[in-house]
């Protein structure tokens, strides 16, 4: 546990929150700016800042965790889609650092997120991509 750290006080149940879910690892809340209605947000009770730092073991609970508490949700609110949406650093818009991935319910004609605009993938940028990457696995 990070003394700083928001989430994990919220994951420790030292700071109240709309707790859906709870298990020795994680504790599953509603996010209080909310995308759309239900909105929740999947907390680790172990501090991870991101991504980079989560243990295998976490990171292997998180998707099946997901899974469970979109079908929850798909029962009891009624959504038409979900997102899970998972930021890691500032410029990927993460502004809490303690991993959490978002679950976000779509309704029809909800509100517009999670859009880019498609680019186009260059047959010589895809080669280097691709070597790149391979090689720094
Ligand atoms: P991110 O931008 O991925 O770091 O997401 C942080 C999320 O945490 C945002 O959607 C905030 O609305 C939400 N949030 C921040 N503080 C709290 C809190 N005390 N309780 C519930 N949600 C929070
Ligand atoms: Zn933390």
């Amino acid at each position: 546990m990070k003394d700083d750290c928001i989430f994990c006080k919220i994951a420790a149940g030292q700071i109240p929150s709309a707790t859906l879910y709870e298990d020795g690892d994680f504790r599953v809340i509603l996010d209080l700016g909310p995308a759309a209605r239900g909105h929740a947000l999947i907390l680790p009770k172990e501090h991870f800042a991101d991504l980079s730092e989560i243990n295998d073991e976490t990171a292997e609970k998180v998707l099946p965790l997901a899974k469970k508490m979109s079908a929850a949700m798909t029962k009891a609110l009624g959504c038409a889609g979900m997102n899970l949406v998972q930021n890691n650093g500032e410029a990927a818009g993460q502004t809490v650092r303690h991993f959490h991935m978002h679950i976000i319910p779509r309704y029809e004609n909800g509100p517009k997120m999670v859009e880019w605009e498609p680019g186009k993938l260059e047959e010589a940028d895809k080669v280097q991509i691709v070597e790149a990457i391979k090689a720094a696995l």
